[in-house]
């Protein structure tokens, strides 16, 4: 077979019988574009119609089917009233009423005294049984009795068209080449791609997770994403650049003047970077740990050796009291003779058209900024790494155009502060090579973990009152009330006013509102301890580094996840005090609610937490994955086919090493392809 058939399924929906632009753009609202995506909206339940009823065992509020003879119009010449059409079968009598129909129309699909097969949702109106404006209703039976899908309808498609549209849809799927190996196509039972679109359909197949279809297509879909990885992983890796030349004298120079020794995990990591450093390929890699575990320091000794080798750095912060923060520990612990400097919004135009200056000339090692410093037009002189402390999330596509614009010679190094479970770091971060701190510093005490209930706050009142009297500082969380509502502040603002009144001039407000610019001040003046306790809503950067607060107050625990909650507790316990995370609810804890405050108790390993997390909640809420748009997958889930993506993962390393060409798996890429780069590298 010709080896464009998969074009059908890429193509428009108008291409379709029945579909004209009216229903296309509906569909198309809902990110429905061709016929492939259509393909994955999967029928919620089905009506069975199959089975005929009585009028005398009928059942109102079910959807029913009954043959019956029409015996009697009954169309009212005032307006707004329905048509009735008065009907019987040897057990009962019912009616048929429409609204809006014309007697025409009724005349046609009940004719007087002929039997007719009827189906739809009996109600009942003084005391009878009736079925209003029904849609299915036909003299040949066969028609009728059937089972129809029930999708979750766009607004403004009917059921009827919906299944109009899936049947053509299936009824011309191509028969595509097989792209897996038959030692992968043994594991589902051989079926193939078409047959289990098929299957996926059918109504007694709703539901069925762990069938062969279904994992089947779960399975492509799996390694297609892992191919586009692999595909871009390859490409950066074929870029030459010239390796950074430098010795370990160097970091250990800086690594014997500091005040603590790095963790192993510390050690492994930075070994890892080294080792791309040198190496004439590009380093594309992600650093994973959690808040705390000390990615920057490991981030600077590598900057460091770049720089010794003749290069210049870029490091990249969320926001600019943590480039600052980093800077000032560049400052402090690199030699006198590196050339360092930072770029803010605040910088004066002058000052900034020098720093520029001053790059392009190879005058500057190291510049420290947010994330603007990439958009800005600033040309580097010698760029040899870039570093990014990663906020956003990127997705693939925004990273591969990173790594690109560094150029050839360019490393780049991802930081990420969310932990998240295996199975998701292998679909995000696929096209990355990963180095993982998990231990934590040895000097940092656990955070002590206690939940209260609100009726109780004059408790935690009194304590954060010890605290600050303590020279501590405390953060006092409160969610947004409404998640819908981005801008719902109300419950941090009211919290605000109510510390203030306890103690005044020691409170500031911080939310998603506040400007940009004040929000560096109140951060700044907390750093400076000018003020002692924070309130916020959830927007407060994880990464900044305020040593001296160590209690944290989390409002309404119950409207975050683990994972969330267990970030929130990161920000206390970076110093050497004894920090303390009290989590508050409204009511006493569900069982189920109580099991995820106890993981959260008894582990601080977020890798750890962000797995018991997505077990009883799911992948998709994890960590704001969803929220940042990322697209996730159709089928496939990270918790019920965590074998599948072993196995998708085993399969693209066994690919990799013995260079087995992708040229068959290319129909399959296309397909699935979800960050639109395939064309880019195929
Ligand atoms: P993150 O991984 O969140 O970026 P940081 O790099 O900000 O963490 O480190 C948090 C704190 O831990 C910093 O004050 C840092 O100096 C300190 N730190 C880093 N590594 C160690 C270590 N091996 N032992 C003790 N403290 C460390
Ligand atoms: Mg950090």
């Amino acid at each position: 077979m010709a080896n464009n058939t998969y074009k059908y399924l890429l193509s428009d929906l108008k291409n379709l019988k029945g579909v004209g632009s009216k229903t296309a753009n509906l569909l198309k609202r809902k990110k429905i574009n061709n016929i492939f995506d259509i393909i994955w909206k999967l029928p919620k339940s089905y009506t069975d119609r199959t089975k005929s009823t009585k009028i005398k065992d009928l059942r109102i509020g079910e959807i029913q089917t009954i043959t019956l003879v029409p015996y009697k119009y009954n169309f009212p010449r005032i307006r707004n009233l329905p048509n009735r059409i008065l009907c019987k079968d040897d057990t009962g009598e019912m009616d048929c009423v429409f609204f809006n129909s014309y007697e025409g129309y009724i005349k046609k699909v009940l004719p007087l005294n002929k039997e007719v097969t009827i189906s739809g949702k009996i109600g009942l109106y003084k005391n009878k049984y009736q079925i209003t404006n029904p849609k299915y209703i036909s003299d040949d039976v066969s028609l009728i009795k059937d089972k129809h899908n029930r999708y979750s309808l766009t607004d403004g498609i009917s059921e009827k068209v919906y299944n109009k549209i899936i049947n053509q849809i299936l009824m011309n799927i191509p028969r595509l080449d097989e792209w897996h190996e038959s030692e992968i196509l043994k594991r589902f039972k051989n079926i193939s791609w078409n047959d289990s679109i098929i299957e996926l359909h059918k109504p007694d197949n709703i539901g069925k997770y762990k069938s062969n279809f279904y994992e089947r297509l779960a399975y492509d879909e799996i390694l297609a994403s892992f191919l586009v990885h692999s595909e871009i992983r390859k490409k950066i890796k074929k870029i030459k650049k010239q390796n950074k030349v430098f010795n370990s004298n160097y970091e250990n120079n800086i690594i014997s003047k500091l005040d603590f020794k790095l963790t192993k995990d510390q050690k492994k990591s930075l070994n890892e970077i080294n080792q791309d450093l040198k190496s004439n390929q590009k380093m594309f890699r992600l650093l994973q740990g959690d808040v705390g575990s000390g990615k920057t320091i490991v981030s600077l000794l590598a900057a460091y050796n770049v720089i010794k080798s003749g290069f210049q750095v870029a490091v990249m912060a969320p926001t600019e009291i943590l480039a600052k923060q980093h800077f000032k520990l560049a400052k402090k612990i690199f030699d006198k003779n590196i050339r360092i400097e930072i770029l803010s919004s605040k910088s004066e135009y002058k000052e900034k058209k020098i720093i520029t200056k001053k790059l392009i000339d190879n005058k500057i090692d190291v510049i420290f900024g947010t994330h603007a410093i990439f958009q800005k037009k600033i040309t580097f002189n010698k760029l040899g790494l870039i570093i990014i402390d990663e906020q956003h999330k990127f997705g693939v596509n925004q990273r591969k155009k990173l790594s690109d614009k560094g150029g050839d010679n360019c490393d780049v190094l991802l930081m990420s502060a969310t932990p998240i479970p295996r199975t998701l770091t292998m679909t995000i971060y696929g096209d990355m090579d990963l180095s993982i701190i998990r231990e934590k510093p040895k000097s940092r005490k656990e955070v002590k973990t206690y939940s209260k209930l609100e009726s109780k706050i004059n408790d935690i009142l009194k304590f954060i009152k010890k605290e600050i009297n303590n020279d501590n500082q405390v953060f006092w969380v409160c969610p947004l009330i409404e998640e819908s509502k981005k801008i719902d502040h109300s419950s941090a603002i009211k919290k605000y006013e109510f510390l203030e009144k306890k103690f005044p001039n020691q409170v500031a407000l911080l939310h998603g509102k506040t400007d940009p610019y004040d929000k560096e001040i109140i951060l700044g003046k907390f750093l400076n301890q000018e003020i002692k306790i924070l309130v916020s809503t959830t927007i407060i950067e994880v990464g900044i580094d305020f040593p001296n607060a160590n209690v944290i107050i989390i409002e309404n625990a119950n409207k975050f996840g683990i994972s969330q909650l267990h970030q929130l507790r990161g920000r206390v316990g970076r110093g050497q005090k004894q920090s303390t995370c009290i989590l508050m609810f409204k009511s006493s804890l569900s069982e189920n609610a109580k099991k995820r405050i106890n993981i959260l108790k008894d582990s601080t390993d977020g890798f750890k937490i962000s797995e018991e997390d997505m077990k009883l909640r799911g992948f998709g809420d994890i960590l704001g994955f969803k929220q940042s748009g990322m697209k996730m997958f159709k089928l496939a889930d990270p918790v019920h086919n965590s074998d599948l993506f072993e196995l998708a993962e085993k399969q693209i390393k066994q690919m990799e090493k013995n260079n087995i060409d992708i040229s068959k798996y290319k129909t399959l890429m296309k397909l699935y392809d979800q960050a639109d780069v395939i064309n880019d590298i195929v």
